[in-house]
């Protein structure tokens, strides 16, 4: 299968939903290409002596709605391409959330596996040192994205400050709680999606006490999920998975067990007295609630039409192919749209933000109920969307969020 390039879909995804908003083609244009990107090569001094020189990106789509914010990734095979499309989606994502940002991206092409904590603090220095101008709390607010850490962020609010001359913990979100972090930060993404799956369960009529849940993926939102269907719904987790496969007990997995399971043997699989099931059974599963919360394209248009959950929430960026989201539209399955459902981590990103600027750390309960408001009233914006223009939910959420952006340009004289 060949490899879409995830910008043209990103674009694609776009010129679809001005289709439907019969978009004012110079704002259509605008929303096309990013506003603004750097490319940067980023020198770094080796433990051996020696000097390489890594290629790294800032882009910056669009702020018609509030300074930029969005990832920094350190990954090998970063792309332009892909720093691009995550800083559309996060455009969008930002302006269907309601916060005052835009959407913006970063990459620098490194593994940093391959890399000791010296050279990758030198490299996350080194690659503030190119962009510090570019960025900052009233400008572009960069945050924690794959394979960079909150000690990344502290190495790159440092960097930044000193070059500033000031503390500016503002400048970056995701850091450590006592240089600035929200409390929160770390399950927001999997509690954010929790709290739009309950929506979802009163708009379908589910009584949420007594669902069962299927979860693909058991990393950081997957397993933060799974603990937080207990805690918040009391539900019934009956199956989990990752890479090597998954693990199902129709009365409800002792989550406990699995955990200490996976964290002696890197897997789920074999955990003891539970059924072992392959990944594409537990997509399969007659289950209320699956969440897809491990990669890109697990439902594509050959498992779409076995789905039997009535609510799919994608806690992953990307898991539902185009054509298998026809096909669970026709089938009546209810999909919370990954823009939407995994949302929580950067609106708590919001409020470490805020509260970095107003010298006032929020207690737990604060940022839970801030961000319990947030990811409902998205919620709901997207289901009356889907309701007033008869399209599937993922379709509204572009429509929201694209609408807020253009009206925002508008109102400032762009178009
Ligand atoms: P992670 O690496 O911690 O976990 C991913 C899990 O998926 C692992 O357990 C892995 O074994 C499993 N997996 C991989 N391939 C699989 C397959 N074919 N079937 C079943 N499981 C498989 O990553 P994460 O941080 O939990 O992120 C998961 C997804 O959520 C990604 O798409 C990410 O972009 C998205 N997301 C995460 C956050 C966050 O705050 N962690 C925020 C927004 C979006």
């Amino acid at each position: 299968m060949t490899e879409q390039n995830p910008f043209e879909m990103a674009q694609k995804q776009l010129d679809d939903c001005a289709e439907t908003l019969h978009l004012d083609p110079g704002a259509h244009e605008i929303l096309r290409q990013p506003m603004r990107e750097l490319h940067v090569s980023i020198p770094v001094r080796m433990d051996d002596g020696t000097t390489r020189v890594f290629q790294g990106f800032r882009v910056q789509y669009n702020d018609a709605l509030g300074p930029t914010k969005g990832g920094i990734r350190f990954h090998p095979e970063e792309t332009i391409d892909t720093v691009r499309a995550l800083a559309a989606w996060m455009t969008w994502k930002c302006a269907l959330l309601g916060l005052p940002l835009g959407g913006g991206k970063g990459g620098v092409i490194c593994n940093p596996k391959e890399l000791s904590d010296g050279e990758l603090e030198r490299l996350s220095r080194a690659y503030i040192d190119q962009i510090w101008q570019f960025i900052g709390p009233d400008k572009d607010i960069p945050a924690p994205d794959v394979y960079t850490t909150s000690q990344v962020m502290a190495w790159m609010m440092d960097e930044y400050s000193k070059r500033v001359g000031k503390n500016q913990f503002g400048c970056i979100t995701g850091k450590p709680i006592c240089i600035g972090g929200s409390c929160g930060r770390e399950d927001a993404t999997a509690r954010g999606g929790m709290y739009t799956i309950r929506e979802a369960a009163k708009a379908l009529g589910l009584d949420l006490k007594n669902v069962t849940v299927a979860i693909q993926g058991y990393g950081n939102a997957g397993c933060n999920a799974a603990f937080l269907c207990k805690e918040l719904f009391d539900a019934k987790v009956v199956a989990v998975s990752d890479s090597k496969g998954g693990v199902y007990n129709k009365d409800g997995l002792a989550l406990e067990n699995v955990c200490d399971y996976k964290a002696k043997t890197t897997s789920v699989v074999n955990t003891p007295d539970v059924e072992q099931i392959t990944n594409e059974e537990l997509l399969e599963l007659d289950v209320d609630v699956l969440i897809a919360a491990a990669l890109e394209n697990a439902i594509t248009r050959d498992n779409a039409p076995n789905v039997k959950a009535k609510i799919l929430a994608e806690l992953a960026n990307g898991p539902t192919t185009p054509e298998a989201d026809a096909i669970l539209y026709d089938n009546g399955v209810h999909v919370i749209p990954d823009f939407l459902c995994n949302a929580g981590g950067v609106t708590v990103s919001y409020f470490e933000m805020v509260q970095n600027i107003s010298m006032y750390c929020w207690s737990i309960e604060e940022v839970y109920e801030r961000l319990n408001t947030k990811m409902t009233d998205a919620y709901h914006s997207v289901l009356d969307a889907s309701r007033i223009y008869g399209i599937n939910m993922r379709q509204a959420a572009y429509v929201v969020a694209v609408d807020r952006v253009v009206e925002a340009m508008r109102l400032r004289g762009w178009v």
